[in-house]
């Protein structure tokens, strides 16, 4: 696309990649490839890189650890802006600050290491801190949003501190899932614990989510509409098992999708269908909780 001897020439030290297979990015593993990645490493590169993108007209979108996204088959002529290289960590007082691209297990052995409290949920889901406040991510008990005290991200090219209240979370969703705000990194509550408490609860959610089901997935495919379990809906539908292409319906859990070798396409007609029936038998319109990877030109 010439964008990549552009990258070069203009930002020397940040790390692009060609050909980017999805689903070695996604946790899903279907999908075609990027042209390019682009890893900024701090919020001014950030913002520096997203400017030349935009004025240049090259279609992006974003990506952390790729554990709620379905990304397209075949080839995306864009870029992928990844969080990857933003992972540092400072604990300053009752606060943390966490880059966009620190894991979930990055952040709970950061909080074990100095015994700070509240973190304990957020062991075993598969997340970077900016997918985390982009989905709200957490479980019954604990979202992102109760440790945010403000989000750092890149807006139109400027980088913005947004205070709790501007971040707009709900039940899996918050202001930065419109697709045009980068998140560089999140300000947390960090309570101070000791560290036989944190490990104890670190244990007690590794059992509650040790029935999960085992396989490449996305996690829950629907959110649960008004307290009912989309996946005991899903299961009472009679859907569990059901099998298109290399993606099928997990036993154990039907609100996830285990993929083996299956395509997007695959992944996407199986949602379909499950919307479909659920809302057929049921009367209940499930929405998606996954997001779908789409490239666009930023204006
Ligand atoms: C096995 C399994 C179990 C799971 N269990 C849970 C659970 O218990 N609770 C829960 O809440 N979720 C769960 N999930 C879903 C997933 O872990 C969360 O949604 C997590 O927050 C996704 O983070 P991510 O970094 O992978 O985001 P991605 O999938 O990479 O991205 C999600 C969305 O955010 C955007 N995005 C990512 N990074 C940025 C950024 N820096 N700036 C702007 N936009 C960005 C992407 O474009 C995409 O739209 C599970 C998933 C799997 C596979």
């Amino acid at each position: 696309m010439g964008v990549y001897a552009l990258f070069e020439d203009r930002f020397p030290l940040l790390t692009v990649r060609e050909h980017v297979s999805f689903s070695r990015c996604t946790t899903i593993g279907c999908g075609g490839e990027a042209a390019l990645s682009v890893s900024p490493s701090d919020a001014e590169e950030g913002a520096e890189v997203l400017n030349f993108l935009q004025r240049e007209r090259v279609p992006y979108a974003f990506l952390g650890a790729g554990a709620n996204t379905l990304p397209p088959d075949g080839f995306s002529d864009g870029v992928l802006v990844r969080s990857d290289h933003l992972k540092g960590m400072v604990l300053d007082g009752n606060t943390l600050f966490a880059g966009a691209g620190v894991t979930g297990g990055a952040l709970v052995r950061f909080a074990l290491c100095h015994e700070i409290g509240g973190f304990e949920p957020f062991i075993g889901i598969p997340m970077t801190v900016g997918g985390a406040c982009v989905m709200n991510a957490g479980v019954k008990e604990k979202h992102i949003s109760d440790l945010v005290l403000r989000v750092l991200a890149i807006r139109k090219g400027k980088i913005e501190s947004f205070p709790l209240s501007a971040c707009a979370f709900g039940e899996k969703t918050s202001v930065f899932q419109d697709g045009k705000i980068f998140v560089v990194g999140a300000l947390l509550r960090a309570e101070p614990s000791i560290r036989e408490k944190i490990r104890k609860k670190c244990g007690e959610f590794l059992q509650r989510r040790s029935s999960l089901p085992k396989g490449r997935s996305m996690g829950c495919i629907f959110v649960n509409p008004n307290g009912v379990s989309a996946g005991e809906l899903i299961d009472r539908c009679g859907l569990k098992g059901l099998r298109y292409g290399g993606a099928f319906v997990s036993e154990r859990h039907a609100n996830f999708i285990i993929n083996e070798g299956g395509t997007a396409a695959d992944v996407s007609a199986l949602i379909e269908k499950i919307k479909q029936d659920v809302f057929l038998q049921t009367g209940i319109a499930l929405r998606e909780e996954i997001r779908r990877l789409s490239f666009y030109e930023h204006t």
